[in-house]
């Protein structure tokens, strides 16, 4: 389950960079013990869920979507669609987008930030909603 990453460590649940220990001891895997601990609370939710018509296989394929999209975007908006707040990522987007308006001299650099908010925050979304309809005791056929 877990996608070997080889070489650069990161927390898994947000992405956010650490740091090796040098004397060769466990690596660590999260930034944060809440963030193992949200880690883990979702891990064990998936394992619960029967695969049906595919949907774990189409989440994940989505997920690497969205991690690629979160890439490109600010840390603080990742740890927003990490969090799945659409509404809080939506607000982030109009404070880009006045950013925007207001400084034209980092257009593209603004410009490539919406595009990836924009996408991210509908990945999130999408994410968002099969991952209720994963965790639901009712998974709709479609
Ligand atoms: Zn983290």
């Amino acid at each position: 389950m877990p996608a070997d990453s080889a070489g650069g460590l990161e927390c898994l649940q947000c992405g956010v960079a650490l740091t090796a220990p040098s004397g060769g001891g466990p690596t660590p895997k999260f930034c944060s013990s809440a963030h193992r601990a949200k880690y883990n609370r979702d891990q064990a939710r998936r394992r619960v869920q029967p695969i049906e018509g595919g949907a774990v296989p189409a989440v994940l394929g989505r997920f690497d979507e969205l991690v690629t999209a979160l890439q490109e975007t600010a840390p603080q908006v990742r740890q927003l669609l990490v969090d799945y707040d659409p509404v809080r990522v939506a607000a982030e987007l109009q404070r880009l987008r006045s950013e925007l308006n207001a400084t034209t001299s980092d257009l593209e650099a603004a410009n490539r930030k919406i595009e990836g908010l924009e996408r991210a925050l509908r990945l999130s979304e999408e994410l968002n909603t099969a991952l209720r309809k994963l965790s639901g005791t009712d998974v709709p056929d479609a």
